[in-house]
């Protein structure tokens, strides 16, 4: 068998004993005589999953009491559907802070039930930035302010916390989740699809604030409703068991390696090894977003000649270095180092690149 160090964005690496465990566990689930997969999520055995699986995040995020706790279908981009149509009136003004790609899916999804205030843009400096807070137009009344807390094609993370006042914060983790403490009581809502940091893709993580589950909305559909959801402890209709599973046994590992402060230390570590190959390339290497808002999660980074680009992939697969070809709406490189990359990974990738550009500087 042999693993490759893997940087993809998402999907993304799980971690090996993750893996390990669930093959061990695939036919038989603690002797029940099935799969986890197999079995009923009304049943006990799913049941004790689902709940240890919560009471893990909750551990792991320090997340309060008066803040609910879902598992669901959808992904990021449903959530950013749901958010408008469960916390805002129909036509209501919400502001969102646009800072990348996944900011524009946000708007994009709110927009037929929200009227979208964009109360500030990073685009016109092509997202390699965060605009200052200062200059962010604010709507007094708007429904929720919303941000991607990492944008994960562009490179580009909030360092802290913005202040909105009173208008409940909004924010897209889908990238950054668990890489590090958060205050939680600063957010009314976070959510974050799980395929980067929390397991398997086909489930999210929505944390809310539970007063908010109490604002009317607008009109929709039962299986579109958050409160109903709760109400149902996610289990309205049948949940993605094997995700929820698999996420379960992530939050697990997670704890037993020291849970959001170890990988707080570890992704700082990482990130700023990779910055630091690049910064000190001379310019084969080139990262241009903002020093003090540079992903600790997803390093984008072009190569100097585009020729090389072929070349650099190829090299780094032959290097078991797998998956750092960057998105297509910016093309480059990119590497995705979540939780599960391993320190000697990111080692290795550091390795190559500073041995490719001495074969091809
Ligand atoms: N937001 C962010 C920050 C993302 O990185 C992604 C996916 N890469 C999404 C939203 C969309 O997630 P999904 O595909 O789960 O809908």
């Amino acid at each position: 068998m042999t693993r490759a160090y893997n940087f993809s964005a998402g999907p993304a690496t799980l971690p090996e004993s993750v893996l390990l465990q669930a093959q061990a566990e695939m036919l038989d689930w603690h002797g029940a005589g099935a799969s986890i997969v197999e079995l009923s999520h009304r049943g006990p055995e799913f049941i004790q999953v689902a709940q240890e699986a919560e009471a893990d995040l909750r551990t792991l995020m320090a997340i309060p009491d008066d803040y609910a706790v879902l598992f669901l279908q959808g992904g990021a981009t449903g959530q950013q559907a749901l958010i408008p149509l469960n916390f805002a009136a129909p036509g209501q003004k919400a502001d969102y802070v646009l800072t990348g790609h996944w900011g524009k899916t946000a708007i994009k999804q709110a927009k037929p039930y929200v009227d979208v205030n964009i109360a500030a843009s990073g685009e016109g400096e092509g997202f390699r930035g965060i605009p200052a807070r200062a200059d962010w137009q604010l709507s007094a009344d708007a429904a929720y302010v919303h941000i991607t807390a990492n944008e994960t094609i562009h490179g580009v993370e909030f360092r802290d916390t913005p202040e909105v006042g009173d208008v409940p914060l909004v924010a897209d983790f889908s990238s950054s989740i668990v890489s590090e403490p958060l205050d939680v009581s600063k957010y009314g809502v976070i959510y974050a699809g799980a395929q980067k940091n929390l397991g398997p893709v086909g489930i999210s993580v929505v944390i809310i604030r539970r007063d908010l589950l109490e604002r009317a909305g607008q009109p929709r559909a039962d299986i579109f409703t958050y409160a109903s959801h709760l109400a149902k402890e996610s289990m309205l209709n049948t949940p993605p068991t094997w995700n929820w599973y698999l996420a379960g046994l992530v939050f697990k590992w997670m704890i037993a390696q020291g849970g959001v402060a170890e990988f707080a230390q570890r992704n700082a570590r990482k990130s700023a090894l990779l910055y630091g190959v690049i910064d000190g390339s001379g310019g084969f290497y080139r990262n241009e977003v903002a020093a003090a808002v540079r992903s600790r999660m997803n390093v984008p980074f072009f190569l100097h000649e585009e020729a090389l680009n072929k070349p650099f992939l190829d090299e780094a697969k032959a290097a078991g270095l797998i998956s750092l070809k960057g998105h297509r709406a910016l093309g480059g490189m990119r590497a995705s180092i979540y939780n599960a990359m391993p320190e000697e990974g990111v080692q290795a990738l550091a390795g190559f690149m500073r041995e490719f550009q001495q074969r091809h500087g």
